[in-house]
């Protein structure tokens, strides 16, 4: 089962595919998350992504493009994956559509969580990152997946590890430029998935991303 996840920041994307992810044991491939593995590893290519990421303004496609489609190609993609945060535009969209016909690839589904940019801009400064595991979403302000303490500091509910948090989700400017980029119709984030809705094939989930994460869930589980 091939899946792509659309969202925009804030939205519980992540936290929706790393459940999908555990529910069907498939890569959740998420490009923010390999940009900031490679920046925490101090790799060349983290070195070329830190500025962008750090003002909220994408990763050139030429470096984007090819990380991701070289990703698609290993081995542990071959029964089926779940693709977060890329497309991201829809120069990346036509690209993927086009490798993956190439490659004779059938997309089986495009989830859409829905979520209005203020409550989205609400969620993002409470999230915290696991440094030991992406898929270990914690956020201060929902109970479901709440931090916990241990020795006087918050922890990792799933394991006890140290949390961080992203410095792009403190920065109001870099939100808001990561939002302009998600909610443009015309050539960003929503013209990538406006580009996926319309094609033959895919199964469109769209669901509202205010309930929460459990109803969320639920609502793209029973469709899947
Ligand atoms: P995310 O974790 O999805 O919020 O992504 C964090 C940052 O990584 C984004 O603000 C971009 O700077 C960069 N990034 C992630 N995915 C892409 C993409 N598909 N194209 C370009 N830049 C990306």
């Amino acid at each position: 089962m091939n899946i792509l996840v659309f969202g925009p920041n804030g939205s519980g994307k992540g936290t929706q595919g790393a459940i999908v992810q555990k529910k069907y044991n498939m890569p959740h491939i998420e490009s923010g998350a390999i940009f900031r593995q490679n920046i925490g590893g101090g790799t060349e290519l983290g070195k070329a992504a830190k500025e962008y990421i750090d003002r909220g303004d994408l990763v050139p496609d030429d470096i984007t493009i090819p990380m991701i489609l070289d990703r698609l190609k290993e081995d542990d993609c071959k029964t089926g994956w779940l693709l977060d945060g890329f497309p991201r535009n829809k120069v990346q969209a036509e690209t993927l559509a086009k490798a993956l016909a190439e490659a004779g690839i059938n997309l089986d589904y495009v989830i859409e969580i829905i979520l209005d940019r203020d409550i989205a801009k609400l969620r993002i400064t409470g999230r915290r990152l696991c440094v030991n595991d992406n898929n270990h979403p914690n956020h201060i302000a929902f109970d479901a997946i709440k931090p916990v303490e241990k020795d006087g500091k918050m922890v990792c509910r799933v394991c006890g590890g140290e949390l961080k948090t992203r410095p792009d989700d403190q920065d109001d400017g870099a939100i808001d430029k990561r939002h302009d980029i998600y909610y443009d119709d015309n050539t960003g984030t929503m013209a990538a998935v406006n580009y996926f809705k319309q094609l033959e094939g895919p199964k469109v989930i769209s669901v509202d991303g205010t309930p929460s994460i459990g109803e969320v869930s639920e609502a793209i589980m029973s469709q899947l």
